[in-house]
């Protein structure tokens, strides 16, 4: 009787474990199970809190990776070092770019001079390429071409086409939000993250922190300043760091502190409250 039930219970969950997708960041997650539904186990490397540009994967989540049958990245940093490491652990695992047919750019070079440093090897660019509606459409793309590669009995057409509408939605309730702002309104934030929102909406963002390098005291003046001149009215900060930079400067400048994390999701709203913060003032 014992052994039946044994039996019966490993049979059950034979039927129900669904197989493992890994992804790189949340808004993945998020993405993949809207088109693909239920049908897998969808699994972010990178979750809310940790900070992605120094990523490193525990034993556990290594384990998990050796499980799954397809791995969606995403062009961050630690994708470099850990996806090749992953691909030979893992053999039979499918490696699928979501990233495919975006230019990564590097929106805090300004200067002509060092333009032959933006194709440096070692410079990412702006790697925050999913907080753009523009960006997002391509990326759900990208992981719908992905899971009909990985399943091609399934029809994943419906959940994908929701998606699109849904992003597009976003995309008009995002204009309506900021069709006050004037043309090119600064906006400060303390990591550099918000380059192609910037870039599609017409504003411009002032980054306190780059490439991972704490501010100097003259660079933070530097933002006071601006924001004094400007009259910007928020700063934005980002749990993923210390907030201290960015406390110090809004109370120098008389400037609101308000939080965003590129992490959070659902993604919509992530960017739609952004957009009210920024309004709010
Ligand atoms: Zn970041």
């Amino acid at each position: 009787m014992k052994k039946t039930l044994m039996f019966m219970c490993l049979l059950l969950n034979l039927a129900f474990a669904r197989d493992v997708i890994m992804v790189s960041v949340p808004m993945q997650k998020e993405f993949v199970e809207k088109i693909a539904g239920d049908s897998y186990n969808v699994v972010s490397l990178v979750v809310p809190g940790v900070n992605p540009h120094d990523f490193e994967p525990k034993a556990s989540e290594i384990r998990k990776v050796n499980e799954a049958v397809a791995y969606f990245s995403i062009g961050i940093e630690f994708e470099e070092v850990w996806l090749p490491r992953f691909a030979s652990q893992n053999q039979k695992m499918q490696i699928y770019d979501s990233s495919a047919n975006i230019q990564r750019i590097n929106f805090w070079q300004k200067d002509t001079e060092h333009e032959h440093n933006a194709h440096d090897e070692h410079d990412h660019g702006d790697t925050h390429i999913w907080l753009s509606p523009s960006n997002a459409k391509i990326i759900a793309k990208n992981i719908f071409e992905g899971l009909k590669k990985l399943n091609p009995k399934q029809d994943y057409s419906k959940g994908y086409n929701a998606l699109i509408a849904e992003i597009d939605a976003i995309d008009k309730e995002l204009k309506m939000i900021l069709k006050d702002l004037p043309e090119h309104q600064k906006f400060v934030v303390f990591h550099p993250m918000l380059g192609y929102f910037a870039r599609d909406y017409h504003l411009e963002e002032i980054s306190i922190e780059v490439e991972g390098k704490s501010p100097k005291m003259q660079e933070m003046i530097e933002v006071i300043e601006t924001i004094k001149r400007e009259n910007l009215k928020v700063i934005f900060a980002q749990p993923e760091f210390s907030t201290k930079a960015a406390e110090f400067i809004a109370k120098e400048s008389g400037a609101k502190l308000g939080f965003f994390s590129p992490l959070q999701t659902p993604w919509g709203e992530n960017l739609l409250n952004f957009a009210k913060t920024l309004t709010s003032f």
